[in-house]
């Protein structure tokens, strides 16, 4: 592979995969187009060394070939007033209407410096999602560089993701900036991380989150575990949690974590309390209770006081930070101090000098409800991938890349 800041692509048509799944509202305005500007840096870089660019992405979950809803026409306005932002408005944008064919081809082929070609969704094709090799050949022949920028989708081996990769000598493939700085940052905490390492992890559901628990026994000192899925582990260890969300069927897998915990002298810290509510809504009673010993009828909502003492205490004692998933129902305002106290130790241990990586769609959306994304090192854009990455697996739009 080369390195993105070390390539010059004066004169190169660069077919760059993005990650352009945004949300569109039904008069099809970008609602969130947090996806489009992560990846401009990368786009502007290679129109400045004098490069061109084909950019490539899906857009939803089209089920049966083209259809309106799911085109990325609907993007092209946006993109030309993004890459314009700086009043010249001399960067061209070009829409192909179909991702291969001969207008593509066309388009791409008399692509001039500086100028931009969006092609039409990828997945209007089957063959896309089902990493079709030939498919990905054909696209490939639209650019001479391949640049992978999608982060979001690293963990899917797609044609235009991961299969495309194989038809590019190894130097005429890279990540692009946002995707090589979620790459560093990911294997910085996984790989090369300063001890104490703690992993915060949170949200609903154990099932979900065993994996990356798992594979973070082999590497951090310390691992929070607060939101729904603690009620689980309190109860397997014999604690009262009265209504509180709970998977019965994850009793001996939590009780296995706790005992490998043991074993391989992680701690594991649960919280000692919690805020408790009479029912599952904003307007609930609530009160603080230990967690192991919650009445019939209530629910720990989130995390109380106690327990935000001592994990705060734990991350303000760590070096590397990782953290996946809430504490509490902050969505809620009376849940959301946890979550918010939480994201507070966490940026303080980062301004002490500690790096902190935030991924997940739920801790990504509290550090920005509580605006401390940039009080924090990292903030990840891939949710699915981020979470893979983080249970030990390969991605494979990371490997095709690499390999
Ligand atoms: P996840 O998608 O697994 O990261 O879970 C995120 C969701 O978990 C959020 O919508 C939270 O509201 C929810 N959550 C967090 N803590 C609790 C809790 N104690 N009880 C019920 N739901 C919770």
């Amino acid at each position: 592979m080369s390195k993105f800041s070390d390539f010059n692509f004066f004169g190169y048509k660069a077919l760059v995969r993005v990650d352009f799944n945004v949300p569109l509202d039904d008069k099809f305005n970008i609602t969130d187009d947090t996806r489009m500007t992560a990846t401009i840096p990368t786009i502007t870089r290679i129109l400045k060394d004098g490069g061109s660019v084909i950019l490539m992405s899906h857009l939803g979950r089209p089920k049966d070939g083209p259809t309106d809803k799911y085109s990325l026409k609907h993007l092209v306005n946006h993109l030309h007033k993004l890459l314009n932002a700086d009043g010249g408005n001399t960067t061209k944008v070009f829409f192909a209407d179909n991702c291969i064919g001969e207008q593509a081809n066309l388009t791409a082929s008399t692509l001039r410096a500086g100028e931009v070609l969006l092609l039409e969704n990828l997945r209007f094709y089957k063959e896309e999602e089902k990493g079709d090799k030939a498919f990905a050949e054909k696209l490939s022949k639209l650019g001479e560089v391949y640049v992978n920028d999608a982060f979001g989708t690293a963990h899917r081996a797609h044609a235009s993701t991961a299969v495309i990769a194989q038809f590019f000598e190894p130097d005429k493939r890279m990540f692009g900036l946002l995707m090589e700085s979620e790459v560093l940052s990911a294997e910085k905490v996984l790989h090369e991380s300063e001890k104490p390492f703690t992993a915060i992890i949170g949200g609903a559901k154990v099932s979900d989150k065993i994996l990356i628990i798992e594979n973070l026994l082999e590497r951090a000192t310390d691992i929070i575990i607060g939101g729904g899925m603690a009620y689980t582990f309190i109860k397997a260890r014999g604690g009262n949690i009265g209504n509180s969300l709970r998977e019965n069927d994850r009793l001996e897998t939590a009780l296995d974590i706790l005992e490998k915990a043991k074993q391989k002298n992680v701690s594991i810290h649960l919280p000692e309390t919690s805020v408790i509510a009479d029912k599952f809504a904003a307007d609930a009673n609530t009160k603080d209770c230990p967690s192991d010993q919650i009445p019939d009828g209530w629910m720990g909502l989130d995390i109380g006081p106690k327990a935000i003492g001592i994990f705060s205490e734990v991350i303000r004692n760590s070096k590397t930070i990782l953290w996946n998933g809430p504490m509490g129902v902050f969505e809620m305002e009376k849940f959301q101090n946890g979550t918010k106290s939480i994201a507070l130790a966490v940026a303080d241990a980062t301004s002490k000098g500690a790096f902190s990586l935030v991924g997940g769609g739920d801790s990504v959306a509290a550090v920005n409800q509580f605006h401390l994304a940039e009080k924090v090192s990292y903030v990840s854009t891939g949710g699915g991938a981020m979470l893979e990455y983080f249970e030990g697996k390969v991605l494979p739009g990371i490997a095709a890349i690499k390999d």
